[in-house]
């Protein structure tokens, strides 16, 4: 994928717990200007960090670092 082909708003996803809207997390330093430019991401901050969680489909505990961020307050699941 590059600069041409990459869509200008970045997609949102479905929750796999909630099925609400989930937004992309973004790690790294990011300046204010370009963060106008990809609405509907979380800016984690510049340290990329693993987090447990369980696979819904399996219930076996898995370890990685969350991509998407789920948008409802009830829920806040961080998944990948
Ligand atoms: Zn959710």
């Amino acid at each position: 994928m590059n600069a041409n082909t990459r869509p200008k708003v970045p997609q949102t996803r479905e929750c796999p717990v909630c099925g609400s809207e989930s937004w992309r997390l973004d790690f790294g330093m990011i300046m204010p200007d370009a963060r106008k430019t990809v609405p509907k991401t979380v800016f984690a901050g510049c340290f990329v960090f693993e987090e447990e969680r369980f696979n819904p489909k399996t219930g076996q505990r898995e370890f990685g670092g969350p991509q998407w961020e789920c948008q409802s307050e009830d829920c806040r699941r961080r998944w990948w």
